[in-house]
């Protein structure tokens, strides 16, 4: 079995679809994993060069805070609070 490859959307690298984060549009903002609708990939080290890209790739706004915020809680290991400037 091979896992699905997706390119990332910081470093445009291309990886293994389970070595990457997927953001989705919801709602009310923006979710982490599977779920509906566009979403886009990306390696949680490049996040942060992911980010002017996700509202193109997502054709949504993006909120940093929000992102950052998501990624502290559904990732664990990462700190988002190193990221924020
Ligand atoms: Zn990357």
């Amino acid at each position: 079995m091979s896992d699905p490859t997706r390119t990332c959307l910081g470093c445009r690298a291309k990886a293994a679809q389970g070595d990457l984060v997927r953001v989705y549009r919801v709602d009310d903002g923006l979710a982490l994993g599977k779920g509906p609708g566009r979403g886009a990939y990306f390696h949680t080290a490049c996040w942060q060069r992911a980010l002017p890209r996700l509202p193109r790739a997502l054709r949504a706004q993006v909120d940093t805070s929000e992102l950052a915020s998501l990624l502290g809680e559904g990732l664990g290991k990462t700190s988002a609070e190193q990221f924020k400037t």
